[in-house]
């Protein structure tokens, strides 16, 4: 392909990658001498100009503490924080921003409910059922809240193209199952998984439905009541905003009947040594002085992605993708780790004769980032037969110039190592 006709093809009457491009000045960057080329985009995502601003107007202009203080800058603060909320609660289209409650990311978002919810509600014998291709997020909480409930984590089998095995969750799901725990979108495979009739399934066996959106959000629009689940995850840095704020939805009913996970400020009515009263919602889940910087730049990313076309953006992804694995799979030796239907900008895989790592460190000295190993998924690479893989991981500032670049590294690895 030559560079014309790359640049034909990243910019098409609705989305246009280079100006989206030009709004991450980190992309703007040489790496070891090379223009850089990032394709980590599932670890996390660049944060463009308009986030960076925001954090440090914040900073500059509002910063107080918040809820509490009588003073101007403390109103301040308040207002942009709870405006925050309020942009995330439509951004997924929650019927109350009481029900958006502010964690450090999606991780403490799962262990929130596996602390809160699962701790109270199972009994000995009860099941979570979770797929084999679960970030250990999404598998860790639930086996410690099993084993302090003498409870049970069962995975639901996937397929060696690495997609849910709907018929094996179907015939799972019986009276024991209290909660199912599903990625709306693989980390490690790209799997854009069924959760909307997963949670139709769940429900209807008397199943509760935790999604965890963290690699969804980042890639295209999501809607909590559409889908219908009774939990939402997410973390602001996969979804271009800043590092340590990310969010947990909830069905205000659940969340109201959900003890606290932390203890100490905010999340109090009163205290007393004779007894001490909690928080209405969402503060009661709210402890301590929270991430405020970190809201009000996820609330610039939203702002931020309203300007964006986002079918238009998950098409051009959708491009570089089919773009990358048709030439993965021209290439002998190399084997694409997983083959789903439906799959949101990502290509793992491994090659013949040399270790994913090694790839990796041969890609970065050419200004290539990708990330290599197991992904957070040691169950699904278990599963896969792999002990990891080389990810590249697509978002809407890649190029077609990216997926040349990073083939023609490929190639090189493959010639030296192969
Ligand atoms: N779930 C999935 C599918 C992820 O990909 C990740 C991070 O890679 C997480 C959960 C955890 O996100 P965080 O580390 O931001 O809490």
């Amino acid at each position: 392909m030559t560079s014309a006709q790359a640049q034909t093809q990243a910019v098409t009457p609705d989305f246009n990658a280079f100006a989206v491009r030009a709004d991450f000045p980190i992309l703007q960057q040489q790496v070891n001498g090379q223009p850089l080329v990032y394709l980590d985009n599932a670890a996390t995502t660049q944060k463009p100009e308009a986030v960076i601003q925001a954090i440090s107007d914040y900073y500059r202009t509002d910063n107080a503490n918040v809820h509490r203080g009588v003073h101007t800058l403390s109103d301040r603060a308040t207002h942009r924080f709870e405006q925050a909320r309020e942009r995330v609660a439509g951004f997924i289209n929650s019927r109350d921003s009481r029900e958006v409650i502010w964690t450090r990311g999606a991780t403490e978002a799962i262990n929130l409910v596996a602390y809160s919810w699962a701790r109270q509600n199972l009994r000995p014998g009860d099941r979570i059922l979770t797929p084999w291709l679960e970030h250990h997020a999404d598998i860790v909480p639930w086996q410690m809240a099993a084993a302090a409930c003498d409870a049970e984590v069962v995975p639901i089998p996937v397929s060696d193209a690495g997609e849910i095995d709907l018929a094996a969750f179907e015939a799972l799901l019986d009276e024991r199952v209290r909660l199912v725990a599903v990625n709306q979108v693989s980390n490690a495979l790209g799997t854009i998984n069924p959760v909307q009739q997963m949670t139709a399934m769940a429900h209807a066996a008397g199943a509760l439905v935790l999604v965890d959106g963290a690699q969804a959000v980042g890639h295209f629009a999501v809607d909590v009541q559409a889908l219908g689940c009774d939990f939402y995850t997410f973390s602001g840095h996969k979804l271009f905003g800043p590092t340590g704020i990310g969010v947990l939805w909830g069905r205000e009913a659940l969340l109201e009947a959900m003890p606290p996970f932390l203890g100490g400020g905010e999340m109090i009515e009163t205290v007393s040594f004779s007894g001490t009263t909690y928080n209405q919602l969402p503060f009661k889940f709210e402890a301590g002085t929270p991430h405020i910087a970190g809201a009000v730049g996820l609330a610039a990313a939203i702002d931020y992605l309203d300007g964006i076309d986002r079918v238009a953006a998950a098409a051009h992804e959708d491009r570089l993708l089919a773009m990358a694995l048709a030439q993965a799979d021209a290439i002998d030796g190399l084997q694409r780790v997983g083959r789903p239907a439906h799959n949101a900008g990502i290509f793992s895989f491994v090659m013949q004769g040399s270790h994913p790592s090694d790839i990796g460190m041969l890609l970065d000295q050419q200004g290539i980032a990708v990330r290599t190993g197991h992904h957070c998924t040691q169950p699904l690479m278990e599963r896969m037969g792999v002990p990891g893989t080389v990810r590249a991981s697509f978002s809407m500032y890649n190029t077609e110039e990216d997926v040349e670049r990073l083939f023609a590294g490929i190639h090189k690895a493959q010639a030296l190592f192969g």
